[in-house]
């Protein structure tokens, strides 16, 4: 039997953990088979999704790319791509079940990695990959067919999904009203870049509203003068009658195919320092499934390469070493496609540099070298 390691996800993580396993620990072990499930036949870069929503600017292929040609250089028996979605994991017995479009199969495992990441709440919702790529696709083209058509945009949520849309909406289109809704009385969670982040949008027309809790939205039956608008009702009473409505708000991580005693109380998934998810044997996570110390892709990278690291090293008799994070805490939010506000730990890094960092492609170069392993 092959020695068969299972990787969950085709995202940042699973992407870099499938390559990595094959181009180095296939050199140890010539009888290695990495089995790589994921929901998306493509892998959506997130990151771009604020930018992918607004209509014209970016094409589909510099946010959306195929995943199996990118494995394609390895041989055939040391690699399989799954378009499916993990419903359950038994970590006693080492098997999963992933359901595809065309039926369900069992897959056993030596080692399972999980990087099944998180979703945002709202199920339609463009921002990141929840679905196969139809669906994804789907999700980004029918936002830019609504923010094309829509006069008046409510974004609400001022993370830095939030904030990035609420700037990609209004560099575009400067006859569109567009509004953001924070539930704090600061953007950004009242980070240090909050108040920079929030200058920004008011020097592009973005209407910034703080203390504006989103309790409810329902969208306006079609007829009459309102039809096809949505109110939006906050904490304090206020409606808000919009073409559009936008929610960034909330996270939900993808573990509900895991038993309990892998998972913290919120949900997210238990690991070591070593990337080994407690109270199982054999299996791994990396990136926002784990989300610490913070959901973050670069993070993800790290964490990705850590596990990649210690699974080699088990599989050679070794012993783990500690998964490497980054020394300093970035933090970058484009505002718009010429400027922004960010910070490496507590040093204020300035607009222009955000938008060459950060705003200017969106990170859209790094895609095809995760995606055909050359960047690992
Ligand atoms: C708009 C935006 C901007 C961002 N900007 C930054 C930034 O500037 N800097 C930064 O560091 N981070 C940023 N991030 C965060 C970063 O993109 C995430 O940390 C990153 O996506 C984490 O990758 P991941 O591989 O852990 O999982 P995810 O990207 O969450 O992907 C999970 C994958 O698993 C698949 N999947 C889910 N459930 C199942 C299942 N049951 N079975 C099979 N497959 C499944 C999904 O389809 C998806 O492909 C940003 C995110 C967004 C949305």
């Amino acid at each position: 039997m092959a020695l068969t390691i299972v990787v969950l996800g085709g995202s940042f993580a699973g992407l870099q953990v499938a390559h990595r396993l094959l181009k180095h620990t296939r050199n140890t072990h010539k009888d290695l088979k990495v089995i790589l499930v994921s929901k998306d036949s493509h892998f959506f870069w997130n990151l771009a999704s604020v930018r992918a929503v607004v209509p014209g600017v970016l094409k589909e292929e510099q946010y959306n790319l195929p995943i199996e040609p990118g494995f394609a250089k390895y041989p055939a028996e040391s690699f399989e791509f799954i378009v499916g979605s993990a419903e359950a994991a038994d970590l006693d017995a080492k098997t999963v079940r992933v359901v595809t479009a065309t039926g369900e199969r069992s897959l056993s495992y030596d080692h399972l990695v999980l990087g099944t990441g998180t979703r945002y709440m709202d199920p339609n919702s463009p921002w990141k990959a929840n679905g196969t790529n139809e669906e994804v696709m789907a999700s980004v083209k029918s936002t830019q067919e609504k923010i094309r058509a829509a006069k008046h945009i409510v974004v609400a949520g001022a993370g830095a999904t939030g904030v990035e849309t609420a700037g990609e909406i209004r560099f575009e289109f400067k006859d569109k009203e567009v509004v953001l809704l924070s539930g704090g009385d600061q953007i950004l969670g009242g980070d240090a870049i909050a108040g920079n982040a929030e200058q920004e949008l008011i020097k592009l027309g973005v209407q910034v509203k703080l203390g504006a809790r989103v309790t409810g939205s329902h969208e306006l039956p079609d007829e009459g003068a309102q039809g096809g608008k949505t109110e939006v009702t906050l904490a304090n009473g206020e409606t808000i009658l919009t073409d559009l409505y936008l929610p960034t708000m909330g996270v939900l991580p993808n573990t509900e195919y895991l038993p309990a005693k892998v998972l913290r109380d919120d949900k997210y998934v238990l690991v070591d320092e070593f990337g080994r998810v407690q109270n199982a044997e054999n299996v791994w996570a990396a990136g926002d499934i784990i989300s610490e110390p913070k959901s973050s892709f670069i993070i993800a990278d790290k964490q990705a390469a850590g596990v990649a690291k210690n699974i080699d090293l088990v599989l050679n008799g070794k012993k783990t070493t500690p998964v490497k994070l980054i020394p300093v805490d970035v933090f970058v939010c484009a505002v718009g496609r010429s400027r922004g506000a960010g910070r490496m730990a507590g040093i204020k890094v300035f607009s222009f540099m955000v938008y060459m960092i950060k705003g200017k492609t969106l990170g859209t170069q790094m895609m095809p070298g995760i995606v055909d392993g050359s960047s690992f």
